[in-house]
């Protein structure tokens, strides 16, 4: 299909929007109108004199037109919204089929809503999301319920804290869904590579807990993420345990989560260190607890792997374990789904996070097309099962994101029980303050909290690339000290 964007340089939102409609088509971009006969095409033009934006679309030789008039005072943003809102609209009556999310991009609704309901108010803010980004009530209202769930959480947290992020880029096998950097052990190079990351990595803990310690920086979360950090043996979990209190204050630390997501990486043994050393949260990750999906999917492990690992954790005291699941999955049944959020809830995990299957090209599975109206339509059940399960059981939805080329566009939700919000989870993804992250793949994202301002480092994705070019990590971590001489508060509360 052919955007032809005249007057206006709106190609991006616009480009999306179609993407939304046709994740597989080639679009191609225009400014002047050029068409050749027969060939499919959207016009969206800005009329600024006039106030009035025009948007046409033509799919199967039918061309249709939907045109807004703009207010006085609108400005380039305005027209924007209201040019996509008219294609928006184009595009539903093409395909029969509405995204509950509307014209609404980007993966963080929460800010965006945030900062509507301090400037127009709770009502007029969610009047906002549905009039003009034609958000459907019920999202509206989810992630509503999500930020006033957020506001408490963020409220208690200052202005110098930050959290610490420890990615162990390692997994038993590779999920055919995955567009992580992990690497699958399976493999003896990436074995014999995981103690000279894992001393390396240490060294960086060193050099990130001084910068902390001299910029006054308070840790109020860690989170282990990757790939799979229960992969480590507990020797080496030690080690980094040791790296990690011996660099970094953790006086003022609220959460200490460690991703444990193949339940086939849990061991009596390192359930035992993790406690020793105050894990507060676990997330154990079924995904589904249905063993032809486990299969499909590429995990070599079983939904009674799950539920030993489970009771593994909690005869060993956790008092606050997750459980991810995945909706969508390839082979995945209604049915199915259905007994995965029942299983999850019956053995009592404490937040479980319902996440919609996003195929990603650098994944196994491809890109191959999210937007079947049938798949659109069983995801959207789905979702819906899980709410009404969940919200049954007392769990509420404390945080939200989305995903490009997540099945139907619909979202991803954590769901927790009352204090049992992963707290790392509600900073990171609302970017309240600094995350400095350590290991491959690894992004620091440092935060200045009177601006907003933020400023990435990446650290080298491959864990090969990080070990041999380890200086580089070591230098880079010196913008740490640079960023907060230039912006930061020095004291001031
Ligand atoms: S467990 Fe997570 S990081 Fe590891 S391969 Fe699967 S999706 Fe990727």
């Amino acid at each position: 299909m052919t955007l032809y964007c005249i007057d206006n340089d709106f190609q991006y939102e616009l480009e999306g929007l179609l993407r939304l409609f046709m994740p597989d088509e080639k679009i191609i971009v225009l400014k002047d109108v050029c068409q050749e006969p027969n060939a499919p095409y959207a016009i969206a033009r800005y009329d600024k004199k006039n106030c009035r934006v025009f948007a046409t679309l033509n799919k199967d030789g039918c061309e249709r037109e939907l045109t807004k008039t703009l207010n006085n005072n609108d400005g380039e943003s305005d027209a924007e919204r209201k040019l996509a809102g008219a294609l928006f609209l184009l595009l539903c009556e093409e395909f029969s089929f509405r995204p509950k999310w509307g014209i609404l991009t980007g993966v963080r609704p929460g800010k965006l809503i945030n900062s509507l309901r301090k400037s127009l108010g709770e009502k007029a803010a969610e009047d906002y999301l549905t009039n003009e980004l034609l958000v459907s009530p019920e999202k509206t209202r989810l992630a509503f319920e999500v930020a006033r769930t957020q506001e408490r959480i963020l409220a208690s947290s200052c202005r110098e804290s930050f959290s610490l992020y420890i990615s162990i880029p390692f997994c038993p096998s590779r999920c055919t869904y995955c567009s992580f950097v992990s690497h699958s052990i399976s493999s003896p190079a990436i074995i014999k590579s995981i103690p000279e990351y894992v001393d390396l990595m240490c060294r960086e803990i060193a050099l990130t807990g001084k910068a902390a310690r001299e910029n006054k920086l308070r840790l109020e979360s860690i989170y282990w993420g990757g790939g799979t950090p229960t992969v480590l043996e507990p020797l080496l979990l030690r080690k980094v345990f040791e790296a990690i209190s011996q660099s970094f204050d953790l006086s003022t630390l609220r959460e200490l989560t460690v991703e444990a997501g193949r339940p086939d990486t849990i061991t009596k043994e390192k359930l035992l260190v993790l406690n020793e050393y105050g894990v507060s949260r676990l997330s154990i990750n079924p995904q589904s607890f249905n063993d032809d999906v486990l299969k499909a999917i590429g995990r070599h492990h079983t939904s009674s792997q799950t539920v030993l690992a489970y009771k593994l954790a909690r005869e060993a005291g956790f008092n606050n374990i997750n459980a991810d699941l995945i909706a969508a999955l390839p082979g995945q049944t209604h049915e199915s789904f259905e007994k995965s959020v029942k299983a999850a809830v019956d053995m009592g995990f404490d937040s479980i996070t319902i996440h919609t299957l996003a195929k990603k090209r650098s994944s196994a599975l491809g890109t191959e097309t999210a937007l079947f109206a049938e798949k659109t339509v069983l995801t959207a059940k789905m979702l819906k099962t899980a709410e009404t399960l969940l919200r049954k059981a007392s769990y509420r939805p404390y945080y939200l994101y989305r995903q490009s080329k997540a099945s139907g566009n619909y979202e991803n939700v954590g769901w927790a029980k009352e204090e049992k919000e992963c707290l790392y989870n509600i900073f990171m993804m609302e970017e309240c303050h600094s995350v400095l992250a350590v290991g491959a793949g690894a992004v620091t994202k440092l935060k200045d909290p009177s601006s907003g301002y933020i400023e990435r480092v990446n650290n080298f994705k491959y864990p090969y690339e990080y070990i041999s070019r380890f200086d580089e990590i070591l230098m880079r971590k010196n913008r740490i000290s640079e960023f907060y001489g230039t912006y930061f508060i020095k004291g001031e509360n």
